[in-house]
């Protein structure tokens, strides 16, 4: 396919939050340019497919905001093109005349403490990205013997976890977690688990809302010592913050007072405990959520980075709006006068937005059959025959 276009063309790699910002943003200055939003997957969105709970439908519901950039003139969704693997970041960086790197953080980082290797310990992104049908993650632990878990971390990924192993069959009904996770996960004898942080309560990162959901839990009961929650948030933090860290406080207090196995979980929040070593017999499944790293991509004029990639594994999905506008402007600034470049397109043949449709509407309908909102495909070659359908997989607007 040869072409040769008069506007500037823009690459962004990674069609997660972080892209769609960055491609709302040089769309508002530079209606003009032509966008290229490239996913190492056959369908976009990034973590709010692959991460975002499965039981939490409305935060997920930001998708149609960025669905409705996809459908943008000049705006092209290219899933199963992953850079480096399909196209070198150098042929990438020839090609167009602005690289937006937005690929996220998605490797699980290591307590490293022994143990840590063994078969029921799980980093949270991989056993996430099962429950979310990620296609990479097809296999999730084996749960038909897990009695204890433990959830080690303490941010709002600690507590997902947590929740959705915890919640009824009943209370993920609505959910589009995929059927074989939501099955083992409800045919599990779990009876306790234990959600650990090596800081104090008064440090928890968790947010409000999602803390006290823990409490409003149809089979599990919240629990904690009373016992280390006579503290007060930092001083030195910040108002928010420290609004934040005591209104937790007093959720905890309140989960206090509950009565351990009072429900068929017990969900128990321990603090100040870091763990030396992980040996059988204290956890049948072991998951830790104690953030993310990435992978390098190169450095240059014309290569800004946005999202996760950039700033690290931290923050919810509206943080990355700001710097994505920001590097939008930048981009903007550093195309300023130059000639665009022109020569053939150069990606190769991807699944496109109609692709991606195919998969959507696949997905939808197989989740109205059974009260969901989908059913996710979770098999690359199911992905990609479904994308591809009777139509062609690669065109340009
Ligand atoms: C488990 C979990 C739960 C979360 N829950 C919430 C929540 O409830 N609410 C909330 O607001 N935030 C939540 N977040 C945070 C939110 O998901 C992130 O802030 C956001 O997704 C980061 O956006 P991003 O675009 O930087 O990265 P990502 O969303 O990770 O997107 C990166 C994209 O790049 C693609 N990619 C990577 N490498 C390549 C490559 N080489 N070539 C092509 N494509 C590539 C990936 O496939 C992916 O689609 C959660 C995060 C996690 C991990």
């Amino acid at each position: 396919m040869t072409h040769r276009v008069a506007a500037h063309r823009i690459a962004i790699v990674g069609a997660g939050p972080a892209g769609f910002y960055a491609a709302d943003g040089l769309l508002r200055t530079r209606p003009d340019l032509r966008i290229d939003l490239i996913d190492r997957l056959p369908t976009p969105f990034g973590l709010v497919r692959a991460g975002v709970a499965p039981d939490h439908q409305g935060t997920k519901a930001i998708v149609r905001q960025f669905e409705k950039l996809l459908t943008q003139p000049g705006v092209r969704f290219a899933g199963n093109v992953e850079i480096g693997r399909d196209l070198s970041w150098d042929e990438l960086r020839e090609g167009y005349d602005a690289v937006i790197v937005a690929t996220g953080m998605t490797i699980d980082r290591k307590l490293g403490v022994p143990g840590e290797e063994l078969p029921f310990v799980w980093g949270s992104w991989k056993f996430i990205a099962w429950l979310n049908g990620h296609p990479d993650f097809r296999i999730g632990p084996d749960l038909s013997q897990v009695r204890k878990v433990a959830v080690i971390g303490n941010g709002n990924v600690a507590l997902d976890v947590a929740r959705v192993l915890a919640k009824s069959a009943d209370e993920m009904a609505r959910s589009d977690i995929v059927p074989e996770a939501g099955a083992a996960i409800a045919a599990a004898p779990i009876g306790e688990i234990a959600v650990i942080g090596r800081r104090g309560p008064e440090n928890a990162s968790f947010t409000n809302n999602e803390l006290g959901e823990m409490g409003r839990l149809a089979r599990a009961v919240a629990v904690t010592d009373p016992a280390g929650l006579d503290v007060q948030p930092p001083a030195s933090d910040s108002t928010p913050e420290r609004l934040r860290k005591g209104r937790n406080l007093e959720v905890l207090r309140g989960f206090a007072k509950n009565q351990p196995g009072s429900k068929p979980i017990t969900v128990r929040f321990v603090f100040n405990r870091s763990l030396s070593a992980i040996a059988p017999g204290e956890f049948d499944l072991v998951i830790t959520c104690i953030g993310y790293s990435g992978v390098d991509y190169p450095t240059g004029d014309d290569v800004f980075a946005v999202g996760w990639a950039r700033r690290g594994p931290t923050g919810t999905i509206p943080t990355n709006r700001a710097n994505s506008l920001a590097a939008a402007q930048q981009v903007v600034a550093w195309l300023g006068d130059r000639d665009p470049k022109s020569g053939p397109d150069p990606l190769p043949v991807a699944v496109d937005l109609a692709g991606w449709h195919r998969i959507d509407e696949a997905e939808v309908a197989a989740g109205a059959k059974v009260g969901r909102p989908r059913v996710k495909l979770t098999d690359w070659k199911a992905l990609l025959d479904t994308a591809e359908g009777d139509g062609p997989t690669s065109s340009r607007a």
